[in-house]
């Protein structure tokens, strides 16, 4: 039998003998640790803490990052990692990407350099878990002029108050990143709140449908006191918040990538074994249609991505860059999981064959960091020259 493998053109060859070595540990990880627990754990909706430690002997938080006891590897293995988690199970993927990408990049791109020596090599280990609180109950698209979330500075402590919605991680997180517009300049800036703050309370959001293994937090802040050595030092509007999108945007399109392959090689597995009508379901024209649509899709998904990061490395990555991968790859995703769940019939909505995680899991990632909406109005802006945000 041919061997089952999304990557058809080879992209992931191209890795250098050391970055292979790095993938095929987390390739490793994921088959061996989390395969065999992700259904359950997304069906009781929970998180497997126990994970942590061998997920931090890893040593891929920070990799990109220079310094801190980061790896300081290039966005592409980055993309490829995200990929191999999200392949297997996209929540595992998002709590990752929510502690390495979006808290731990909020101290690398805003921190000064006692922040970051202060909180970056720990959290490099995953001793410290982080979380990023931007999106709130009331505002979600509109985040860039609409946070209510307010701080206010008196002498050496700010106090923050408001809700923030959504939060990956923050119902366990050490600390979590909290963006608040300053009442006296207006400008938005970023925090360092510690889990056991008197006024930061973090609930967990229930009965999710996708994503369930990623505990999602309802946040709210009452009074929240944070002394002014806590405050992101170089974040002083919300450009500096929208640098930590652009570079974790990349990633949710390669964990798109990863969620599409993981749901067409199982798909192809499976009508290779299925039998109807007296042979394998993989041998009927319709069925062979379906899937070279599939990998079609997940071929120019990988290469696009692969690019994306390649202009990640060389600095010249911009915002409409990462944004047409996230519509894109996002888009695609969804059509390859609907695809794959057809071809397992009536088994498509059985937990125990995965695919009904990937078809779930899949909405998630089209909404999160900014929608198919929002990613395509900022391409749009770029490519006409006309905003229609105003
Ligand atoms: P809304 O902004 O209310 O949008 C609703 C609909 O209106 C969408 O279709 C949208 O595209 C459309 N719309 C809005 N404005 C326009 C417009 N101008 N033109 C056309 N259409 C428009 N946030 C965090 O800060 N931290 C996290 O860790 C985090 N994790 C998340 C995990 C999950 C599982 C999910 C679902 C979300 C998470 N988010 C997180 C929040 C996420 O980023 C938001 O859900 C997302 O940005 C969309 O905001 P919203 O849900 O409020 O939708």
């Amino acid at each position: 039998k041919p061997e089952i493998n999304g990557d058809f053109y080879s992209l992931g060859q191209t890795l250098a003998p050391d970055d292979h070595e790095v993938l095929q540990r987390v390739r490793d990880f994921m088959e061996t640790e989390i395969r065999p627990i992700a259904n359950d754990y997304w069906n009781r909706a929970k998180f497997p803490m126990e994970i942590i430690p061998k997920m931090a002997a890893l040593n891929i938080s920070g990799l990109t990052y220079h310094g801190y006891g980061c790896p300081g590897k290039s966005a592409l293995l980055e993309g490829f990692v995200a990929m191999e988690m999200a392949r297997v199970d996209a929540s595992i993927s998002t709590f990752f990407g929510v502690h390495s990408g979006l808290a731990m990049g909020s101290i690398y791109l805003c921190g000064s350099e006692e922040q970051k020596q202060e909180w970056l090599p720990r959290m490099q280990r995953m001793e410290l878990i982080g979380a990023f609180g931007l999106t709130e109950p009331e505002v979600g698209s509109a985040v860039a002029g609409g946070l209510t979330t307010t701080c206010r500075r008196v002498g050496d402590e700010w106090t923050i108050n408001g809700q923030k919605k959504w939060i990956g991680n923050a119902t366990f997180s050490d600390i979590t990143i909290i963006w608040a517009r300053d009442l006296d300049d207006q400008q938005v800036k970023g925090f360092i709140v510690r889990k056991d703050n008197p006024g930061f309370k973090a609930e967990k959001l229930e009965d999710k449908m996708a994503l369930r293994t990623v505990q999602n937090a309802l946040i709210t802040m009452t009074g929240c006191r944070v002394s002014e050595a806590d405050r992101l030092q170089n974040a002083n509007s919300f450009k500096d918040t929208a640098n930590v999108l652009r570079m974790t945007r990349a990633g949710v399109a390669w964990q798109a990538v990863g969620c599409g392959r993981g749901a067409y090689e199982a798909a192809l597995k499976y009508t290779m074994e299925r039998r109807q009508f007296g042979r394998p379901i993989a041998g009927f024209q319709l069925v062979q249609d379906l899937l070279v649509t599939m990998l079609g899709d997940l071929t120019a998904m990988q290469t696009m991505v692969y690019r994306l990061s390649q202009l990640q490395d060389g600095g010249t990555i911009t915002d409409e860059h990462a944004s047409l991968a996230k519509v894109f790859c996002t888009l695609r995703m969804r059509s390859i999981v609907d695809h794959a769940r057809e071809l397992f019939g009536g088994n498509g909505i059985l937990l125990q064959y995965d695919i009904a995680r990937f078809v779930a899991d899949a909405e998630a990632i089209y909404s999160y960091e900014g929608t198919k909406e929002i990613n395509s109005l900022i391409v749009g802006r770029a490519i006409t020259g006309e905003s229609a945000f105003v």
